[in-house]
């Protein structure tokens, strides 16, 4: 197979990108590294079965040009930063829904049909359940971020409906592990390097997520697209459980050894504007096919901080 990796510079990207090239297929990774990093890949550069292309998937003539020849997309790239929308508020239309629109229009052209995308939790927005499903509706997000993975969501299905694509849309919890760049782990071991007697929380701490291992992540991505022949194919990944953010900054301080850390709370139920505080993923679905996480929230939790603390790559 001729996979075809749009982000594959980055932290998932580069873990799914490890995973085609080990189980024998030839890569191209497409990404600007504005949040990549060449590092990630660096192992497979000299291999004959890959191809890196560092370029913008907003430069359609490019995306088109480079994209022929390809059996198959994984379209990961995207601005990773949920709070970024609040202040920029075009770029996850860019980003997320443009971007996105290129890839198709791109894969029109070359008569590419199949197209693995990394959607997310948010596009649920902020609701009552206690653990959601792929059929809940209506998806109401909060957040530019979660309305860029919507919208592109809809394109994807467009296409599958009106050129006959062949789609496998991922819902995922939040990804952590080995090369994490981004997110409530690292921003507590850097804060904490700084001051490692005082911790600033965002909210109160009592914030609810699941936390996914990225090699769970991985095999649930190529799990779903080897098991599931739909068309469409949409399925939440994710582990059972979830850890609160208080007990992650509580591992943190205890990996890096850090005895009787204040924590300082900014307070209010969230993060910050956009943030869903509390949400649990039934990812029953693909459990079903014959996929589950190795690793609960919690141990994902654990594992992720050791990584980064090691800067495992
Ligand atoms: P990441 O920032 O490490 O990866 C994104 C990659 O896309 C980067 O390498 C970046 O350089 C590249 N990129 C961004 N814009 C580009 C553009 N216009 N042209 C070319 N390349 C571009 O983030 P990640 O955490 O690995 O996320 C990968 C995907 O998974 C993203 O779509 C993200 O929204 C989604 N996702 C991530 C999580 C998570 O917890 N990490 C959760 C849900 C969904």
């Amino acid at each position: 197979m001729k996979a075809f990796v749009s982000g594959g510079a980055g932290f998932i990207g580069s873990h799914l990108v490890d995973s085609l090239i080990e189980n024998g297929h030839t890569v191209t990774v497409y990404d600007n590294l504005s949040s990549g990093d060449k590092q990630f890949i660096q192992h497979h550069l000299h291999q004959e079965n890959f191809t890196f292309i560092k370029a913008d998937l907003l430069d359609l003539k490019r995306v088109k040009k480079e994209i022929q020849g390809h059996d198959i997309v994984f379209h990961l790239a995207a601005n990773p930063h949920v709070r970024l929308g609040e202040k920029q508020t075009d770029l996850d239309l860019n980003q997320g829904i443009v971007a996105t629109y290129n890839i198709l229009e791109a894969m029109r052209h070359s008569s590419i049909k199949k197209i693995v995308f990394s959607s997310s939790s948010v596009v649920y927005g902020e609701t009552q359940e206690s653990s959601l499903s792929e059929t809940y509706g209506p998806t109401l997000p909060i957040s530019l971020y979660g309305a860029g993975k919507l919208g592109a969501e809809g394109l994807i299905s467009a296409f599958c409906g009106t050129f006959d694509f062949q789609t496998w849309i991922y819902r995922f919890a939040n990804v952590v592990g080995a090369r994490g760049t981004h997110g409530v782990i690292v921003d507590f071991i850097e804060k904490l390097k700084k001051n490692p007697k005082e911790l600033e929380i965002l909210g109160d701490g009592k914030q609810c997520k699941p936390y996914l291992y990225v090699s769970d992540c991985v095999d649930g991505i190529l799990f779903g697209f080897t098991h599931a022949q739909e068309k469409m194919n949409l399925f939440n990944l994710s582990c059972d459980t979830t850890t609160t953010v208080t007990r992650i900054a509580e591992m943190v301080a205890e990996e890096m050894k850090l005895k009787n850390v204040s924590f300082k709370y900014t307070g209010g139920i969230r993060g910050w504007k956009g943030d869903v505080p509390r949400f649990q993923l039934d990812a029953q679905k693909i459990n079903t096919l014959g996929w589950k996480a190795t690793l609960t929230s919690d141990e994902a939790v654990r594992k992720a901080i050791r990584d980064v603390l090691h800067a495992n790559l």
